[in-house]
């Protein structure tokens, strides 16, 4: 409800890898800054999420982040070594990129809603409000972590966080900590914890680790499976489930410390720990969801892109298109949720969205 409306073609709401990707594309598809695209980004600073991932997250640890497009990461920050925190050095190099191509990004600027008025989409923000022809929403998904339900999770005494709260190992040293999860981010952490204190992991799937590198093929092929399943309005599966987990030094360290043990999902929590459907209780002081995130789209509801049985179908080359509302693209979800994924979807959803609504 703010007072002052102003007009531009394209939104982009997000301004991690996807939206400064897109971006990069409608500028170099001739749209003018701020007339003709704007970026809106609720974070403080440049970085997308990337600014507010843990510590040890480092450039050793991540997996690998991809460039923007036009522009090296190693340009930026040189041949930084592997201790420099991945929360460090993203957030120096998008503040570089979107200073040398000249982006308007604004921020902080969360968007509430995003609706539709006398054929054009009204963009809500908390500062002002955007009257536009098209969107890309490329919000991530470090704002929506998933913890799923449990009975007795209130009941539970101790403490219990998601990954996107996780600082430091340390902080639970001589207390025992129960993992959830099968992904990257799980064993990553599992890792770091069951360095200073006792761990217990549960996953709900045995995990299938992979051996030998994830090539270009390999990463194609699990792209593809994803791609489908948002093809046909399907929720996209979890990341590990197409990939499995590589197997690193770490983990081969993990296994000859003989922390992998996995164990099933427990059925219930209770007071002091989580117990299993055979009334097996382990005491746990700790429970560290790393259960993953879902797509940040709520702002997004009164368009109604979702179909009768609640998922969104998407069309359009790379699948970042909305099949009910051309004019809405999707960047950074399901097939694009990496950032060659992103790079890609960015430049995508710019040709398509543009050629669509006639802007060049
Ligand atoms: P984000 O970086 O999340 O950016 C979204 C932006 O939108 C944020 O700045 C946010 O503030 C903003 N936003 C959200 N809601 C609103 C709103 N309502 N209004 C305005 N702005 C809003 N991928 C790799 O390729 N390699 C890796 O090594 C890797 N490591 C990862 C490690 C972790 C722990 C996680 C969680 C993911 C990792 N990924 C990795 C996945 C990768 O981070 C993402 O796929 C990609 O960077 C996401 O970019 P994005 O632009 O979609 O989202």
């Amino acid at each position: 409800g703010v007072g002052v409306r102003l007009r531009t073609d394209v939104v982009v709401i997000g301004a991690g890898q996807a939206g400064l990707s897109t971006a990069y594309h409608l500028r170099r598809l001739g749209l003018a800054p701020n007339r003709g695209y704007v970026v809106l980004d609720r974070a403080p600073a440049p970085g997308g999420a990337w600014q507010f991932r843990w510590p040890s997250l480092t450039l050793g640890t991540v997996n690998r982040i991809h460039d923007l497009p036009g522009m090296r990461f190693t340009d930026v920050v040189g041949d930084a070594d592997a201790e420099v925190q991945a929360a460090v050095a993203v957030p120096r190099y998008f503040a570089a990129y979107e200073r040398a191509f000249q982006l308007p990004v604004y921020r902080p600027v969360t968007v509430r809603v995003v609706c539709e008025r006398d054929g054009r989409l009204i963009v809500e923000t908390d500062r002002f409000e955007l009257s536009a022809r098209g969107i890309v929403n490329a919000t991530g998904t470090w704002e929506a972590p998933y913890v799923p339900e449990y009975p007795g999770a209130e009941r539970f005494r101790g403490r219990q966080l998601h990954t996107r709260d996780y600082r430091t190992a340390a902080e639970f040293t001589g207390q025992h900590v129960v993992i959830v999860g099968g992904g990257i981010s799980a064993v990553q952490l599992l890792d770091e914890v069951s360095q200073v204190t006792t761990t217990t992991w549960v996953t709900r799937r045995p995990p299938e680790f992979r051996e030998g590198p994830f090539d270009e093929a390999a990463g194609r092929a699990a792209v593809a499976i994803v791609e489908d399943r948002v093809r046909h309005g399907l929720p996209p599966t979890s990341v590990v489930s197409v990939t499995g987990l590589p197997v690193t030094p770490r983990i081969e360290a993990m296994r000859a410390r003989g922390v992998l043990h996995r164990l099933p999902m427990f059925s219930d929590i209770v007071e002091d720990g989580v117990r299993w459907p055979d009334g097996t209780v382990v005491r746990a002081d700790v429970i560290l969801w790393c259960t993953g995130f879902r797509s940040a789209l709520d702002h997004l509801a009164p368009l109604q892109l979702r179909g009768p049985d609640g998922g969104i179908v998407m069309t359009g080359r790379l699948a970042t298109q909305v099949a009910r509302d051309p004019r809405v693209h999707l960047v950074g979800y399901g097939p694009s949720a990496s950032t060659i994924g992103a790079n890609r979807a960015g430049a995508a959803a710019a040709t398509e969205l543009t050629a669509f609504l006639g802007l060049r």
